[in-house]
Parts: C-alpha cells; structure tokens; sequence
C-alpha cells in the first residue's frame, strides 16, 4: 500500500475528535442518544472543516453494532468497513461529477431497498449545490417521502445555491472556519506522534496559511516532509509557499518610512528576483503595517495576533509613521493586493504602490493610483497606450536614484517602436477560450482564493491539450505531479474548470518527455520578450526610469 496522505490518516474518527466544531458534535450526539434522526442533513462551511469526516462518523454512529450510539466502537465490521470506504450501506457521491437527473432517478430507486448491514442508508452527496435543477426536483421527491431506514448528509460549501424547497427538508448545521491555535495544535499533534521535528514559528505559518482549512493544513505539512529535511524550519515552508520573511518586509518598510523610492523598487526587485510572488509581498507589507498601527495605538498589547512580534522592530518602525499615514498605507495596500490578482503585469502594480507611499504628502496620492493603475489596465485591455491624453494627468515623472549597476539597453525611440511592432496584451478579465487563457484563470482563482499551497503543486504542469473532456498537464517533478493527480487537488482544478468552460471535463497528468522539454523552452522565451513593452509603456505613462528589467517567474 502506498503512502496515505496525513489528512487521510488523522480524518477523525469520533465525534470528539472532530477539531472547532463542537457546536455540531454535541447537537449530534444528543440527537443519537435520544434516538431523534433526522432523514436529512445539511452541512454547510468552507472547505476542509471536517463536513465529510462528521458525516461519516455519523454513519458509523448509525449503523454500528452497538448503536445507534453517540460513540462508535470502531472495532466492529460495521465500523471498519465505513472508515475504509468499502460499506454496502454508505454511500459518498459527488454532486460535482454526477450532477446530472439519471444519476439522482437511479438513487431514487435504489434508496426503497433495506440496508445490507446496518440499520440505515446513509447516502452523503458531497458538493450538493453542483446539482442540475432537474436532479434537485428529483431528490426533492425523495427528501419528501424518504423510507425509515434512509439519512441523506447534503454536504455544500455554498448553502445559498440550495432551493429552499430542499433547505426546509433537512436540519441544517454550519461548520466554522477553524482557528488557527486550533490547526496548530493538530499540526502539533500530527508531528509529534508522526516523529516529524518543525519549528514553533513553522508550525503557526502552516497554520496561518491553511485559512481555516485542516485539510489544506495537513497537505502543505505533507509537502514539507517531502522535502525529506530534518527539521521543518519556517524558511523551509516560507520557501515551499512562496512566503516572504519579515526581514525583508522590514527593509521594505524601512526604506517607505524614509521615503526612499529607490530603496523601496530595489528590495521589490530583490524579492521578485528571489521568485516571491508579488501579491504576497504586499499582503506581508499590509500585515506589518497593521502590526505598527496596533503598536501605535497600544504598545503593550499582547493578546492580538501580531504579523511581527520583534517589539524592538515595532517600536522603531511605528515611531516613523504618524497613525494617518498607516491607515493610508493599509489601504493602498490593500487596493493594489486586490488589482494584482488580475493584472496583466503585476509586478508594475505593486511598483506603482510602492512608488506612491514613497511619495506620499508630495502630490502622489494613493487614490491617483488606483486610477492610474485602472487606466494602465484598461489600455492594455484596448491595447491603445492612450498617450497624449493620459500624460496631462500624470505628474511629474519621478527621478529613481539609478544605483551604479543600472543599465538602460534602449533609447526612447526604440521603445516606441517595440510597442508598436507587439500586438496588445489581452484583456485578462475578458471571457476566451483560448486553452491557455482558461488554464491561467484556473492557476490565477486559486491565488485569488488563497490555494496557495495548491497553486504552488499545480502550476509546476505546462497545459498541453485541452479538448472537449479532457485537459492534460505535463510536469517534470513527479512530486508535483502526483500531488495533483490526488483527488483532492485534482477535483478541485476540475471544478474550476467546469466553472469557467461550463462544462465537464476531466484533468490527467503525465511526465514529460524528453523531446518536449525544448518547445517549452521556447515558448518561454517568446512570453519573455513581449513584457518588455508593457513594462516601457508604464514608464512612458507613470514616468521614471528602469533600474533593472527582468522578468520575474516567481509573480505570474
Ligand atoms: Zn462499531
């Protein structure tokens, strides 16, 4: 047998085991000691929170040779064969690929006959809001006249696509996000007894990062013991998510408290260099900054979660900002995060905020900004620099303190040309069908849901096919691909895909070959030369000069 993957192992087996859901684990077990079953339930919540571990824990509650009881032996055949998924009586079906009216018709039929083991039919639909208004009228029907010895667990992490015909049928239970001193105990847990030595400040980025979500938790602590280290260090797993450490985020923000615009690109160019993801760096900055304006206003607060608890750091870094320039900067922050989730170029995004903090009382004010930057997208979209008219509302052009290394490679004259001789970049909201343009909205919605771990895996493949039920990734790690390969990862680019094409298709996954290895090469390269211009039209528009032009993999 192969390797299970750790939220595999550590799915809860009992209800006590169930992690920041008690509210639900103890309704439920009053219910099964009192003997009043609902015959359908509706689990909603985000992702990871445990609604398919309780329903099957439900199930074993139910059918459980000595129950029904609030505390499933797990011992017993009943028991053993819903925990490995191999019951008669237990049924897990996904809404997402069996969306359709024949398969709910069928499930109709099938509910009438008796259980073959157990007591009840615990039918668990995973997803159920994937469902067609076809198959929701038909298990409306069963819902209604559903047979003693049937329990449905409608599962959903988007309750408000339920009808309510079908919401009124069932007892509803909402799942909450769940903390993250809750997920560092598990993952406390986990290591411990799994004999994996990480960090304290490793653990808590895990954590942090698994937004709410055990699941995702356990996944990103997979992928750091795959990376076969001794310990796990907070670097190790900064590295594996694309972190930035707050070192960095310090310099950044040293360098914006002095005003000091060359500083500040230089240390972006720096982390960009490093391959962190530009969106990240910001999300950091904006944290500190909240760190700062929380230590402005009471020095000796503890209880809040700081992003950065070097009070030393604190101290010196707060006294440099007065408490309106933090709120800006929050903001601007948070403005130009949101922008670069869609931006053609993000990394001139983040320049542009960088820029305006670093200016900030002289004129360059961040809601000038955000239209400028809404101006640059919008041209690029029309694929019309729009030159004469935008450079009357633009200030002065800003002279970067150019460091020694800096270079110019082109005169303006062959800037303008390389504009003109490139086709205008694509509109990245705008809805196509090209394969590659869905595959990047699928890679840039998980950065925008905060799948970054998921992303990190999943974006190693290169899109090779994409036709009318199949898309195929072609990777060069095995790791990566066998990760996205597994259900969990692989079900979910699936339904992004669903989402986009409005149709299902199916993702598979395959090494690459030798010979393909130079076409991809290639195609690099070409991306590679049509940034350039994007990056002068910027100058042209914002003014300024380039310290240093490279392309940056790590912010796309
Ligand atoms: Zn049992």
């Amino acid at each position: 047998m192969g390797y299970i993957a750790l939220y595999r192992q550590w799915r809860p087996q009992d209800f006590d085991n169930l992690i920041g859901q008690e509210h639900i684990s103890t309704t439920l077990k009053n219910a099964l000691s009192t003997g009043k079953i609902a015959h359908a339930y509706l689990f909603s919540g985000p992702r990871g929170t445990g609604k398919t571990s309780t329903a099957k824990i439900l199930a074993k509650a139910l059918n459980c040779q000595q129950g029904p009881t609030p505390a499933p032996c797990n011992q017993c055949p009943n028991c053993e064969r819903i925990t490995a998924g191999t019951s008669m009586d237990v049924f897990e079906i996904d809404a997402a690929s069996n969306r359709g009216i024949d398969e709910i018709r069928d499930l109709r039929e099938a509910v009438r006959f008796s259980p073959v083991e157990g007591r009840y039919k615990v039918y668990i639909i995973d997803e159920v809001h994937m469902l067609t208004t076809e198959a929701f009228n038909a298990l409306l029907k069963t819902l209604e006249e559903p047979p003693a010895h049937v329990v449905f667990v409608l599962a959903t992490t988007e309750p408000h696509k339920i009808p309510a015909t079908i919401h009124s049928r069932c007892q509803r239970y909402d799942f909450r996000r769940i903390t993250v001193a809750e997920i560092e105990r598990r993952l406390a847990d986990v290591a411990t007894s799994g004999g994996l030595e990480i960090t304290a400040e490793a653990l808590q980025l895990v954590a942090k990062h698994a937004d709410g979500s055990l699941r995702d938790a356990l996944s990103i602590l997979d992928q750091c013991t795959a990376l076969g280290e001794a310990t796990i260090t907070a670097d190790a797993v900064r590295n594996l998510l694309g972190l930035v450490g707050h070192e960095w985020v310090w310099k950044l923000t040293g360098a914006l408290a002095e005003r000091d615009v060359a500083g500040a690109l230089l240390t972006l160019d720096e982390l960009a260099n490093l391959g962190k993801d530009v969106r990240q760096v910001l999300l950091e900055l904006m944290q500190h900054s909240r760190s700062l304006l929380l230590y402005k206003a009471v020095p000796d607060i503890t209880n809040l979660e700081m992003y950065s608890e070097d009070r030393d750091v604190l101290a010196a870094q707060s006294a440099k900002f007065s408490h309106d320039e933090l709120v800006t900067l929050i903001q601007g922050l948070q403005i130009a995060a949101n922008e670069v989730k869609w931006a053609t170029e993000p990394r001139i995004i983040a320049e542009m905020a960088l820029l305006t903090i670093s200016r900030r009382g002289t004129g360059g004010e961040l809601a000038s900004l955000v239209e400028r930057v809404a101006a640059l997208e919008a041209s690029f979209a029309a694929g019309e620099p729009k030159r004469s008219t935008r450079s009357e509302a633009t200030p002065p052009p800003t002279q970067f303190k150019a460091p020694p290394k800096a270079q110019q490679n082109k005169s303006d004259d062959q800037q303008s040309k390389a504009i003109s001789a490139t086709p205008p970049l694509s509109a990245p909201r705008s809805v196509s069908t090209e394969p590659q343009d869905v595959w990047d909205a699928v890679l840039k919605d998980l950065i925008a849901s905060g799948k970054r771990s998921v992303h990190a895996c999943v974006s190693q493949g290169q899109l090779m096919t994409m036709d009318d039920s199949l898309v195929t990734l072609q990777f060069q790690s095995a790791f990566a691909k066998e990760r996205t390969e597994k259900e969990d990862y692989r079900i979910m680019i699936e339904k992004l895909l669903a989402q986009i094409l409005d149709r299902q298709v199916r993702l598979t996954c395959q090494m690459v070959e030798a010979k393909t290895e130079k076409s991809n090469a290639a195609v690099t390269t070409a991306d590679e030369s049509e940034q350039h211009p994007a990056l002068n039209q910027a100058i042209k528009m914002f003014g300024g000069k380039v310290i240093k032009e490279e392309k940056n993999k790590g912010d796309r």
